[in-house]
């Protein structure tokens, strides 16, 4: 984007956002397309812009800020452990280390974990594992193993994950691409019964893509995977990064169908807002794959990283997150229903978690982004047409009315 454009959508008076946006315009990769509102602080479901200005959070991070901003435990937990060590690297114990991995395995009902950095990270060790146990356990041929994926997916951007995205922008530019994946339309069971092979390693799926708009697949869907990964001795891998830890009001979207996978790639909540934390949670069978040297990360499972992951798990295994999100969610969907007919063309989703698609023919999603933003409302679109409402698990009713308030009043126009 030009610095013109940004300039003509900044709410008027700003000086000093204008000055970081500026920067940002200048001295960062234009990777991004944010909206224009520089943020200086940020608590609870609340951020406030350099100028002042309060703004709702109706995204929370895309679900990393599960908890809402410096949460009180989570930064309690974070500078109680900056005050005694902060990173040993994998060369050495430290002793936050075990009591969160085994917590996090208790949590989701799993085995071990594989502990990583960022969502990306999670996904490829996930790839990593399931290829490794093919050979290993399964006897797949060497350099042979197919994994299974869903259209219009978002797993993350590196070189391999973008190799089996189907989203042009993201792909674009990049190859040659890694081989091994075979695609199928997300929601068809039949086209994954028809894409496995007896080399098929996994069946790599989001429970709930959200990316793509917060697309909920038909019932059955998650079952039948299921039944076809046991009939065919395929693991079923959930990318649970943007849809777990409560977002939709169970621990793991998959819980809604009450589907096990054999792994689950977990990330953005699990670093409580504070910094990143990523997972890959299953069995001894398959994360016992592994042998030193086979797979690392110079900052995954930190001393910090562990002291906040563990503050999580213990929230999250009160319930009281998955309530909230069952409870408002329920509001809120209730809620934006009414505003099919009204500006959308249909809401979907689970949860605190709803994806808008807006009305044909009206503002595109970055318009409505950008009204919603001078309303004093952060939300952010995906894809042109869907409007993406996430907010704090932490929210409280009130706060969620006014940000919907605002919704009604922008789409009204
Ligand atoms: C965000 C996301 C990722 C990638 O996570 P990063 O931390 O950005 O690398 C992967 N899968 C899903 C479903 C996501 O939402």
């Amino acid at each position: 984007m030009t610095s013109a454009s940004t300039a003509t959508t900044c709410p008027a008076g700003t000086t000093r956002s204008a000055e970081y946006l500026r920067l940002d315009e200048t001295y960062s990769a234009h990777n991004y397309h944010p909206l224009p509102v520089v943020i200086a602080e940020a608590d609870g479901a609340w951020m406030t812009d350099v100028d002042g200005r309060r703004h709702l959070d109706f995204l929370a991070g895309y679900s990393a800020l599960n908890f809402g901003h410096r949460h009180p435990r989570l930064v309690a937990a974070a500078t109680e452990q900056l005050g005694r060590v902060t990173l040993t690297s994998r060369a050495f114990h430290h002793d936050r280390f075990g009591p969160f991995c085994r917590e996090l395995a208790e949590l989701t009902g799993t085995e071990q974990v594989l502990l990583m950095n960022s969502g990306a990270e999670a996904v490829e060790s996930a790839i990593k594992l399931a290829r490794k146990w093919a050979y290993q356990v399964k006897g797949v041929p060497a350099d042979r193993a197919e994994i299974v994926v869903a259209g219009s997916n978002f797993h993350g951007r590196t070189t391999t994950i973008v190799s089996f995205s189907t989203d042009d922008t993201a792909r674009a530019g990049f190859g040659p691409f890694t081989p091994g994946f075979t695609i199928t339309p997300y929601g068809d069971a039949d086209a994954v019964a028809a894409a496995i092979t007896e080399r098929t390693a996994a069946v790599l799926v989001e429970p709930v893509q959200g990316e793509a708009g917060v697309v909920v697949p038909p019932a059955g869907y998650l079952r039948r995977l299921r039944e076809l990964c046991d009939e065919h001795g395929v693991l079923l891998v959930a990318d649970e990064i943007q849809s777990g830890l409560a977002r939709t009001g169970e621990l793991l979207a998959c819980d809604h169908d009450g589907v096990r996978a054999d792994l689950y790639a977990l990330g953005k909540a699990l670093g409580g807002g504070i910094l990143p934390v990523s997972a890959v949670v299953g069995s001894r069978e398959v994360l016992g794959v592994l042998r030193p040297g086979e797979h690392g990360s110079t900052f995954g499972g930190n001393p910090l990283a562990c002291a906040v992951g563990l503050e999580v798990v213990r929230m999250l295994a009160t319930g009281e997150y998955q309530a909230r999100s069952r409870e408002l969610g329920a509001h809120l969907h209730a809620r934006l229903g009414e505003l099919v007919g009204r500006g959308a063309a249909e809401v979907r989703g689970r949860g605190l978690w709803a994806g808008v698609e807006l009305a044909p023919g009206g503002p595109t999603g970055r318009q409505v982004s950008e009204r919603l933003a001078a309303n004093g409302v952060l939300c952010k679109e995906t894809q042109d047409t869907t409007l993406r409402v996430a907010p704090p698990l932490t929210i409280t009713r009130e706060e969620l009315d006014q940000g919907i308030d605002a919704i009604t009043d922008v789409l009204a126009r």
